[in-house]
């Protein structure tokens, strides 16, 4: 098997990288942040999950001249006009933990009838200085108490259109036959493995 072909996952989540490395198979090895030694901060400053994704996956290209894959994900809820959005993982402040950001939600929230939210993924993957954009969203509601103990972030309150259990009821696998970063992840994979490049 040919090891040579290197992709950037412009991460240091091991799930992220164990899951692309699950959809790739062997052909490419996958390198995190971690590995290629990058251990800044990246500020993620855009107004969009494009604009975030794109600073992630240019800013690394640019420096090691390899194909780079970067994500960027959100949960969008419609009665606060998109809140908490861009912000997801800071929304009750810089470091703020899961914890507070869903107590913030539900307060926000409170007394309001409309509760459907979205969760949304958009990858950017650049190769030869092209950026290409893959996105994948969930429509759902955001429950009136958290449930379940699975998964991370927005999990316990977020039930999926036409579930029965929020994604923190759900084990991993469960969770990916629903989630924005699979599908995301899905169309990258379809079209990657369709793609003949040079590097
Ligand atoms: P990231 O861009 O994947 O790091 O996601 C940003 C933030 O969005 C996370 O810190 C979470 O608060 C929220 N988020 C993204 N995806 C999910 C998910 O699948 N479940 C729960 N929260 C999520």
């Amino acid at each position: 098997m040919n090891h040579t072909q290197k992709l950037i996952l412009a991460t240091n989540n091991r799930n992220k990288v164990a899951e692309l490395n699950h959809l790739l198979g062997d052909a490419f090895e996958i390198l995190t942040l971690k590995d290629i030694g990058f251990d800044e901060e990246i500020q993620e400053t855009g107004a969009t999950l494009h604009e975030n994704a794109q600073i992630k996956s240019s800013l690394i290209f640019d420096r090691y001249g390899l194909p780079t894959l970067s994500d960027d994900s959100g949960l969008f809820v419609a009665a606060l006009d998109g809140a908490p959005g861009v912000f997801s993982a800071r929304y009750a402040g810089p470091n703020a933990s899961d914890q507070e950001n869903i107590d913030l939600l539900l307060q926000s929230l409170k007394g309001k009838e409309h509760r459907s939210a979205s969760f949304k993924t958009v990858l950017s993957f650049q190769i030869n200085r092209t950026q290409h954009f893959f996105e994948g969203a969930v429509h759902g509601t955001i429950l009136e108490s958290p449930r379940g103990t699975f998964g991370f972030g927005y999990d316990p309150v977020f039930m999926p259109l036409g579930g029965e259990r929020s994604f923190a009821e759900m084990d991993k696998e469960a969770k990916n036959q629903w989630s924005h970063r699979s599908i995301a992840l899905s169309d990258f994979i379809q079209w990657f493995k369709n793609q003949h490049f040079k590097y």
